[in-house]
């Protein structure tokens, strides 16, 4: 059922699977070292930033 996340390409860290707002398109596979420096690129990494880590001061 679950598939396990693969590990980033780039560093090597499990990455997560974000499903879209819309909610009818592919999961989306984000790292968490990788993609949360530019989250403004993407709302659907602002609302798992949101849910998961404190937006920075
Ligand atoms: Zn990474």
């Amino acid at each position: 059922m679950a598939n396990a996340p693969p590990n980033c390409p780039r560093c090597g860290r499990k990455m997560i699977a974000v499903s879209p707002s819309e909610g009818n398109g592919p999961s989306i596979m984000l790292c968490r070292a990788c993609d949360a420096p530019d989250p403004l690129q993407s709302e659907v990494v602002v609302g798992w930033i949101h849910s998961t880590l404190r937006p920075p001061d």
